[in-house]
């Protein structure tokens, strides 16, 4: 008998008809003698109709009051699936965050958990019931609702698994698991069967979007053995392990991109100690997020500095930098909106040489030109125009036989 953690995602839980549907799987569960833990999300789209009625009340909307109000989508989903379940013969409890003692910080709309208080739901347990816990919310220890940010019932799910010792913490969702780059974007994209931690989080920052960042971030920390599987489908999903039990590791785990970013160009600037602070300082200060970062050094001394930032950021950062430029001294900014990054990942790149270059080859092939290149310990990136995103993708894909490799 095992202690599975299993968390429903809002599309799993779209309408009655699918919590029914997932009452049956739980109740599957039980039948085979495992006790369970299930995490849900709000129905598909709530989340998003909740904060869109606050918005019609007040334009920023009271960080106190919006969580409060975010955090009832999934009240009704768990009370629904109690009920399924007993209509099924099975004892089941629910409860919200503040109930099991989800303790966090106060930082509403991201707070962070702190600690997991496992006694109610080890006595649920013990008394034969389904435990199903309101993901997304915790409570400060002043008995305030939080929130811990959009998609954070993956994160909530990890926590209970953590603090249960759970033997595997189960993310039911709408896609089969993680996949060797989008299927959407390439045909031959395959299952993987496992992945490890680095290299997940590698993806999902990178544009793979399975998994709250911050989830796997907390898997990695606390040793949860995780699995990513589809609500809808049978298959035995990704297992995201550490490195030492992942046999025979690939070269590469996938390719990720991510589209909407933009690049700002910084010209000529002086070749002196404190210009990268200068340019980069005032964007960074403003809470912008900066990205990939070059350097290169121009043939009369001075310098051109290229960086990236999210799209939706692109005008605010421009904004920024031609207030500063007359205290910089430089010549002008560019701003480049049609980019976008391609990155390889893998964990075997650090035993595997030659990974860039047969890279590098296969843009070559397609006539692809790299405007910035960064690597790290396991992933390379490059900034390319926009509009050969799909090419890149496709030739990396089939370069590295990524639509053949076994992987697990
Ligand atoms: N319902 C929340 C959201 O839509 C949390 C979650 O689904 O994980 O972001
Ligand atoms: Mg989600």
């Amino acid at each position: 008998m095992s202690l599975i953690v299993q968390k429903y995602g809002g599309t799993s839980v779209a309408s009655v008809g699918h919590i029914e549907a997932v009452a049956d799987k739980v109740a599957r569960f039980r039948d085979k003698g495992h006790d369970v833990v299930v995490v849900l999300s709000a129905m598909a789209g709530e989340t998003n109709r909740l904060a869109a009625l606050a918005q019609e009340v007040m334009e920023q909307p009271t960080p106190r009051e919006m969580d409060v109000l975010l955090a009832t989508g999934e009240q009704v989903t768990i009370a629904l699936l109690c009920m399924a379940l007993e209509c099924r013969g099975h004892g089941a409890r629910s409860f919200t965050g503040g109930q099991v003692r989800i303790l966090t910080d106060a930082s509403h709309s991201r707070a962070r958990i702190r600690e997991v208080d496992s006694t109610r739901i080890l006595a649920q347990l013990e008394q034969g019931n389904v435990v199903v816990v309101a993901g997304f919310q915790g409570v400060t220890e002043h008995g305030c609702i939080t929130t811990l940010g959009r998609g954070g019932s993956d994160t909530t799910a990890v926590a209970l698994a953590a603090a249960l010792e759970a033997d595997e913490c189960q993310i039911y969702t709408d896609v089969k698991g993680v996949y060797t780059t989008d299927p959407r974007m390439v045909d031959g994209a395959r299952l993987l069967r496992h992945v490890t931690f680095e290299e997940m989080l590698e993806l999902a920052s990178l544009g793979a979007r399975v998994l709250q960042i911050r989830a796997v971030e907390f898997a990695g920390k606390y040793q949860v053995p995780l699995r990513v599987l589809s609500t809808f489908e049978e298959g035995p999903g990704t297992l995201i392990t550490l490195e030492e039990h992942a046999m025979e590791t690939p070269a590469i785990a996938g390719v990720a991109f991510e589209r909407d970013e933009a690049k700002l160009t910084v010209k000529g600037v002086p070749d002196i100690p404190g210009i990268a602070y200068k340019v980069i300082g005032p964007v960074s200060e403003r809470g912008i997020e900066v990205d990939v970062i070059v350097q290169n050094a121009a043939a009369d001394g001075n310098n051109d500095i290229s960086f990236t930032v999210k799209r939706g950021d692109a005008e605010r950062t421009l904004e920024i930098l031609q207030q500063a430029i007359p205290s910089m001294p430089a010549r002008t900014v560019e701003l480049d909106t049609h980019i976008a990054k391609v990155s390889l990942v893998g964990v075997g790149m650090r035993s595997h040489a030659g990974i860039a270059s047969r890279m590098f080859k296969a843009l070559a092939g397609e006539n692809i030109n790299i405007q910035i290149i960064t690597t790290s310990e396991i992933k390379i990136s490059v900034v390319i125009e926009e509009k050969y995103l799909e090419l890149a993708v496709r030739a990396l894909h089939s370069a590295f036989e990524l639509e053949k490799a076994e992987n697990g």
